[in-house]
């Protein structure tokens, strides 16, 4: 039975940036993921804003975390190439009373330590934003955006390329307390760790049960998104949000440029049971559009290309208006359980942060001697898309597969589509290259180049076409061939 000084439940953005945090040490790291791949869960489906902690109550964690991320934010993506554009947010105001809630808003900023924030008025708002009237807006300009998947794929791959080991397709169903540690039961059977960290998001009740009676619950809360056609990029340059609704604990729908040039409108919040239920739907589009307009009365008809959701952890029910903080902590009934509980908003941006408090509360039990070979590798550099003409003849010269498009709509070549499957996480899914290569986001969403992709994953990975998945263990895209070659 395999041992480890550390395991840890999920591979989202927080249990991976905890396994890059650990590969700094001489520890034997693992990371069990039920997921195909790593950000399965919530890690993938958010705005991906790196927020600069005027929402939080000063003294919470949440706001701690957040400011401490963001400024950890600079540095990190730098280090490991993942993309970061700081630029900016309004939060908009239409009338006196929403005034008031800037002046609110700000002084909780100052309170956070949130520097250079600044209440300008509806025509300073519209000299940066054409398309947004409004009467006034706090201008926040240490609010950025990032790829979030992009953000754990890069530390995910950083870590196992220093020796944490990636379980996925792993489901964690049980859990012992040992003498020496813990047992962990998995669907790839058992694995022994001296100490275990949940990190399992929505479903971090579910490990804490496995070992104590939880003393909280979680109540799941569902936020749906459009996206917007690239061709719309220009519409806005910087985040637009409104006052946000302060019965839901929520930010309320916003208008977010992205990375790749999308413009997401959302998120919603609804409350559901099912803390898997990542549906979209019909209804809840035509609100969101409806309510983005309000907002930016310029946003074009027919501009969405597609829909997602994501879960928010909540621990707090509606009727408690939502809001409560993170919890990190060590179980007190059971030593060397770790658990991270209720990590949503801004649970990306404070990941960096959260990390480094896991290892300090690590420290206690384990020798964290630092690991002398550590490496780095950065995210691949820009893609074919951003090149230009010279750069992509020097990339076809030296190998032809730079030169063959695979994906029209994003112009994703062969080579990128390789490169992405070729992933140190072993990560084969169509999803597992879409979000590193880009392939498949665009206006037809793979109708085009799904097959090539699949060809090379028989061709090129040596994979079984009836092991080819779309994205989770159960999303199987073939059953076998209707016709079988000649012998
Ligand atoms: C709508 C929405 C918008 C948001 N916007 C922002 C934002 O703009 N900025 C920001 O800072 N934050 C934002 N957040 C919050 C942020 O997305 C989350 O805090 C963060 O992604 C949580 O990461 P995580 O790793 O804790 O959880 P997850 O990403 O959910 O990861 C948990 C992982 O555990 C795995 N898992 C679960 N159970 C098991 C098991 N038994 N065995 C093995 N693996 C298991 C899951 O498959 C999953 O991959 C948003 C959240 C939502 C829902």
């Amino acid at each position: 039975m395999n041992n480890y000084h550390v395991a840890i439940i999920g591979g989202g953005v927080t249990g991976c940036a905890i396994a890059w945090e650990l590969s700094k040490y001489e520890l034997d790291v693992a990371v069990f993921e039920s997921g195909s791949d790593v950000a399965s869960g919530t890690s993938k489906a958010n705005s991906g804003v790196v927020h600069s902690g005027i929402n939080s109550a000063p003294s919470s964690l949440k706001a701690r975390f957040c400011v401490e991320g963001n400024g950890m934010f600079d540095a990190l993506c730098e280090e490991l190439g993942i993309p970061l554009d700081w630029v900016g947010k309004f939060v908009i105001a239409k009338n006196d009373n929403e005034i008031r809630e800037l002046e609110r808003l700000r002084d909780i900023g100052i309170r956070n330590g949130v520097p250079d924030l600044e209440i300008v008025d509806g025509e300073e708002v519209g000299r940066k934003e054409r398309n947004i009237s409004c009467r006034a807006g706090l201008w926040v300009p240490t609010a950025g955006i990032t790829l979030p998947y992009k953000m754990t794929i890069a530390l995910a791959e950083n870590a196992a390329l220093n020796g944490v080991v990636f379980f996925l397709e792993t489901g964690v169903s049980g859990l012992r307390k040992v003498e020496e540690g813990f047992v962990i039961g998995t669907t790839r059977g058992e694995f022994r760790a001296t100490t275990v960290i949940n990190a399992a998001g929505v479903s971090c009740r579910e490990i804490v049960a496995m070992v104590e009676e939880p003393n909280f619950q979680v109540y799941p809360c569902r936020g749906e998104y459009l996206v917007l056609d690239r061709k719309y990029a220009s519409l806005i340059h910087s985040m637009i949000y409104p006052v946000p609704d302060r019965e839901l604990g929520v930010l309320g729908v916003h208008i977010t440029p992205t990375i790749e040039g999308n413009i997401l409108l959302g998120p919603s919040a609804e409350f559901i049971d099912d803390p898997q239920d990542k549906g979209t739907t019909g209804d809840m589009m035509r609100t969101l559009f409806r309510e983005a307009k309000e907002i930016m009365p310029a946003l074009p008809e027919r501009s969405v290309i597609a829909a997602y959701s994501g879960i928010r952890c909540k621990l707090a029910p509606p009727e408690e208006g939502g809001w409560a903080d993170f919890r990190i902590e060590e179980s007190s009934q059971v030593p060397g359980m770790i658990n991270l509980l209720g990590i949503e908003s801004p649970g990306l941006t404070a990941a960096p942060a959260i990390a480094r408090e896991v290892t300090r509360l690590l420290s206690g039990t384990l020798p964290l001697e630092p690991w002398e070979d550590h490496e780095v590798r950065k995210l691949p550099g820009k893609r074919f898309a951003d090149m230009s003409m010279a750069e992509r003849a020097a990339r076809i010269n030296k190998d032809e597969r730079w030169g063959r498009v695979v994906c029209r709509c994003e112009h994703v070549t062969e080579a990128e589509v390789l490169s992405a499957l070729d992933n140190p996480l072993g990560a084969r899914t169509l999803s597992s290259v879409k979000y590193r290569s880009r392939a498949r986001t665009g206006r037809c969403q793979g109708g085009f180049c799904t097959q090539h992709i699949v060809r090379m994953m028989e061709g090129d990975m040596g994979m079984n076409i009836a092991d080819i998945k779309l994205k989770s263990p159960g999303s199987k895209l073939f059953h076998g061939r209707t016709r079988r070659d000649r012998e």
